[in-house]
């Protein structure tokens, strides 16, 4: 019987949001996509007060299952003494691939010997360049990006990979469709229906179908359990209740706004460059001024035209600028933008929308904060898994602030979910990114619910487990 020569393994992700780490090779070519950090429970001696080895970040990574055990993918003067083949002994092609600029996909980046290629969009490749810029670089090395292109398809050894564009709650998303002689497989990266593109995902859903489809592997970051979701999922592209377009969230905000007659904050994800043209938007309609924080004001400079914001100059940046001490980007965009302080936001607070996230929450002590509103969209901390959270909702308070949700998900909703399922219909299909991936029970494609630790053959339907076919047991 011949099962081919495509081998793949699962190193993250399988049953956390987030951490997605998968491994294919064909011959002497192997792919490896994502690279944010592994959720594991070695991680929470990482609280923030424990130091970061900064020369041993590799290894402790490793030892506390932050990072996977692959084989050459870290160089190997950051492995010595670890049974783990360096990069430099490994003879295979090894490129990894990363589908957007979010934490969990790309975290560990600079962790991969930086003589491994990682492909990433041309949107993600001057996102990540803007966002060393304003301090955001991951730590380790410099990672090794390179740009890819929507739809052009490129090789490692026998192995095609063509990045296709999705909508997700940040700039160069895309999904990889990836085929080698054995199989065609498509990973849909992080995704939604509900975003301002939702022809990207029937686009991608027609691309996809038009080329063969074996194998699915798709997010579900929004699965609930059997209690929280009792009814049997069913395939349905229309805008569940409760929940937002991302075309909705300009509304929103202007109805708040409009009631408001004090200043109005907001706390954004400033990665998601669409919330900051909604936020140019609300502004002009509600006749207020924009104000960002630096660092947003500086990407939001490099991808968006025209100069329709102002920066906010702090009591602290004031002072670095006086003193000259302030790193030459920042020089730079306040020479070229408007610069607003508290004292010009006091005089007249219902003429601005301000930004403050939550690092900056003491800038509402010299701030007139009277009949304010706190529009929180999206902006870290984002939910109650999160201390820091009820920290920002607690200090909200005690200022008189009344704090309003108008976020919505980059995630797509169980029944879409379920539509793209159901469109692509895969002769195997693998969840994962969620906490409940067996609840995305597909109508005709088998469910497959892989194992860490355990390399698969595959070759078109079939997957095989070291060369045996998979227990029954696991294919529900
Ligand atoms: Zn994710
Ligand atoms: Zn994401």
């Amino acid at each position: 019987m011949d099962n081919g020569n495509t081998e793949i393994r699962f190193w993250g992700g399988l049953r956390t949001i987030g951490g997605t780490i998968i491994s294919i090779e064909y011959e002497k070519a192997r792919i490896v996509f994502d690279f944010g950090f592994i959720f594991s429970s070695g991680s929470n001696i990482l609280d923030g007060d424990v130091r970061v080895r900064k020369s041993k970040q590799v290894a402790d990574y490793l030892a506390l299952g932050i990072l996977p055990a692959i084989d050459g993918i870290y160089r190997g003067e950051d492995i010595q003494g670890i049974n783990l083949l360096a990069k430099e002994q490994d003879e295979r092609e090894t490129v990894v691939l990363v589908s957007h600029m979010h934490l969990d996909h790309m975290g560990g980046a600079g962790m991969i010997d930086p003589d491994i290629p990682i492909y990433v969009t041309d949107d993600s490749l001057k996102l990540y360049e803007t966002l060393e810029v304003v301090g955001e670089a991951v730590p380790g090395y410099t990672p090794n990006f390179r740009a890819c292109t929507y739809g052009a398809t490129f090789y490692v050894g026998h192995i095609a990979i063509t990045p296709i564009a999705v909508d997700h709650d940040v700039i160069g998303a895309c999904g990889f469709y990836i085929e080698t002689p054995d199989v065609a497989l498509f990973y849909t990266g992080d995704f939604r229906l509900h975003g301002n593109h939702p022809n990207m995902i029937e686009a991608a859903v027609e691309y996809v179908r038009s080329r063969g489809l074996d194998v699915l592997i798709m997010e579900g970051t929004t699965l609930h359990s059997v209690e929280d979701m009792k009814q049997p999922l069913v395939a349905d592209p229309s805008l569940p209740k409760n929940m937002l377009r991302e075309a909705e969230i300009v509304n929103r905000m202007l109805e708040i706004c409009k009631q408001t007659d004090g200043l109005a904050f907001f706390n954004i994800y400033h990665r998601n460059i669409e919330r900051l043209e909604a936020l140019i938007q609300v502004a002009k309609v509600s006749n207020r001024k924009l104000i960002f924080e630096l660092e947003t004001a500086y990407i939001a400079s490099r991808f968006l035209k025209g100069t329709d914001f102002s920066v906010y100059q702090s009591a602290d940046v004031k002072q670095q600028r006086e003193n000259s001490t302030l790193p030459i980007w920042m020089e730079q965009l306040l020479a070229l933008y408007e610069t607003v302080d508290k004292d010009l936001v006091n005089l007249h607070p219902n003429q601005f929308l301000l930004q403050i996230s939550y690092e900056n929450a003491l800038e509402l002590l010299d701030l007139n904060c009277e009949n304010s509103v706190y529009l929180h969209a999206n902006g870290m901390p984002l939910g109650d898994y999160d201390p820091n959270y009820q920290r920002l909702i607690d200090f909200l308070h005690k200022q008189g602030i009344p704090r309003y949700d108008v976020g919505t998900s980059g995630h797509a909703a169980p029944q879409h979910l379920k539509y793209v399922l159901e469109r692509l219909k895969p002769s195997t299909f693998i969840p994962l990114h969620s906490f409940y991936p067996e609840r995305l029970v597909p109508d005709h494609s088998r469910l497959f619910l892989p194992e860490y630790g355990v390399t698969y053959g595959i070759k078109q339907n079939k997957i095989i487990k070291k060369g045996l076919q998979v227990d029954e047991k696991s294919l529900h």
